[in-house]
């Protein structure tokens, strides 16, 4: 293996092939629930290195696990504990390669973390509407390998949608350049759909051209309180008619997970806490072209109808942006509220919006008949039917043993409902090393042999992330 370690930095240079010391910022993931040991991290700077690193992978046999900013929840970058996995890390090469004006795209590297490119494109007048809590670390690579989703999908979609090219490092340690700008290509078999969403196990993306739009004029945001899920979904319906695609975000937050902001930020105001008549509140964004009068009134009607309907029972408009930025500091800390509750046992789901209140009234109800006391942190975003339905010991239990205990047959349970909804176990975060086996139960074997061919046909030696995704 000193070989290995010997051509490695012969390739990226001493400095950028790290096996001693300590390595957690690689060998661990975000949640600190799974901790790996490497054979090395290798840090390289431009593609040539990639290539050249995964050549010399490939002859030696030696699996590579792709890392960007090590963000994501489903352990996809994290190295198992024998010690022979390769840390490809990507984070050196962050590079803003060119914004083209005219064509409202960016090429940027893979490494480049998505808050800086998201404030090159706003310097140039142009959004890059990808957005989620995790921006100021993860990696564009990240994003695309796990098709991230994030807070503003209903307008502008999922990470796929807003990529129009890559350039990938093959598991051969070849070069495919496919960063066209082209909004339309139709010349066989779409390969950045293939490697979009693969989590690192068909191809090494290094970099991509990416999507850019207009700067919004407007941003309105409001935080409405609604007397149940069903009549969250209405207002979504009326949100749609009415503000057509200015609706640029819905998010929907369950009265417990947001007690626990109240609980453990207390310097945050959640708005209408304290409301029985409101179980849920919904956190909506609007973004226009038109002039702000114009936008606000629209906004307000929005409002005003709801009312009227019955399908909000309270409301604040924020009346600028620090304000809009405190509300969606609420939102986004329900993560970290949850941590700081205690372990927990997270679903990131899917279901058609249509049907999400009746599987959440079912589950709910299963959930407490089998594990009476369970607390439910449930919220996500609701426009796009994406739940984070989330389990947490009862009060004062011990969540370490409750977990040990309980998360297998928590998963089943929910997951099962989720199945029998016609919904994902896995909306946004990805299947990683996390959810291979319930790949394996919930995807029919038709769809599994599909996705076992074209990981044979890419990565015939199974050197790329072996193992996550799916088992060959
Ligand atoms: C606080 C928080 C909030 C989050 N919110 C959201 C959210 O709202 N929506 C959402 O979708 N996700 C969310 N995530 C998870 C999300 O998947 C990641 O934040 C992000 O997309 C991963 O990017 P990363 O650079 O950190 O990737 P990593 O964690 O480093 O890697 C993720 C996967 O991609 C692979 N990979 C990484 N780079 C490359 C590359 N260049 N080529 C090939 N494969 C690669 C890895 O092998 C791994 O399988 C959140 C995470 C956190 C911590």
């Amino acid at each position: 293996m000193s070989a290995l370690i010997e051509t490695f930095r012969a390739i990226v240079g001493e400095a950028n092939v790290l096996t001693e010391g300590d390595l957690s910022a690689w060998e661990q993931d975000w949640r600190k629930r799974s901790r790996g040991k490497s054979l090395a991290v290798v840090r390289p700077a431009t593609t040539r290195q990639v290539a050249d690193v995964v050549k010399a992978c490939a002859a030696s046999g030696t699996p590579i696990v792709p890392q960007g900013g090590n963000t994501g929840l489903a352990v996809g970058a994290t190295p198992d504990t024998s010690g022979s996995e390769v840390v490809l890390s990507l984070q050196r090469m962050n590079a803003i390669r060119g914004l083209d004006a005219a064509n409202l795209t960016v090429t940027v590297e893979a490494g480049c973390i998505l808050q800086t490119l998201q404030e090159t494109a706003e310097k140039a007048g142009f959004l890059f509407p990808l957005s989620l809590a995790a921006e100021g670390s993860c990696t564009i690579g990240g994003n695309l390998a796990t098709n991230a989703g994030g807070t503003q999908v209903v307008r502008y979609g999922n990470t796929r949608d807003l990529c129009l090219g890559l350039e990938v490092v093959t598991a051969d340690g070849e070069i495919w350049q496919g960063t066209s700008g082209l909004r339309k290509d139709n010349t066989g078999y779409d390969l950045r759909d293939l490697i979009i969403g693969s989590e690192g196990t068909l191809g090494i993306i290094t970099a991509a051209t990416l999507k850019l739009y207009p700067l919004p004029a407007v941003r309105l945001t409001a935080w409405a309180a609604v007397p149940s899920l069903d009549r969250a979904v209405e207002l979504l319906g009326l949100a749609h008619r009415q503000l057509g695609s200015g609706l640029t975000g819905f998010e929907v937050m369950g009265k417990f997970a947001l007690s626990l902001v109240g609980k453990h930020m207390p310097q945050l105001r959640v708005p209408f806490l304290e409301d029985e008549a409101a179980p849920y509140c919904v956190l909506l964004e609007n973004s226009d072209s038109e002039s702000e009068d114009h936008a606000r009134g629209r906004f307000e009607a929005l409002l005003e109808t709801a009312f009227e309907t019955g399908a909000v029972v309270d409301a604040v408009v924020a009346e600028n942006l620090t304000q809009a930025q405190q509300l969606w500091h609420v939102r986004e800390s329900i993560p970290l509220a949850q941590a700081e509750e205690g372990l927990n046992i997270k679903h990131d789901i899917s279901i058609a919006v249509s049907r999400i209140p009746e599987f959440v009234a079912e589950t709910d109800a299963l959930l407490q008949r089998e594990l009476p006391g369970v607390r439910l942190v449930n919220f996500g975003h609701l426009g796009d039917g994406n739940l984070h339905y989330n389990v947490q010991a009862p009060e004062g239990g011990d969540n370490a043993g409750f977990l040990r205990e309980n998360e297998e047959r928590i998963n089943t349970l929910v997951y099962d409902a989720v199945e029998k909804f016609g919904g994902s176990f896995s909306a946004e975060h990805g299947v990683g090393a996390l959810k291979v086996d319930k790949l394996e139960k919930h995807k029919s074997p038709v769809a599994l042999e599909m996705m076992r061919a074209v990981k044979r046909g890419l990565d015939p030696r199974n050197i790329l992330n072996p193992g996550r995704v799916i088992r060959v």
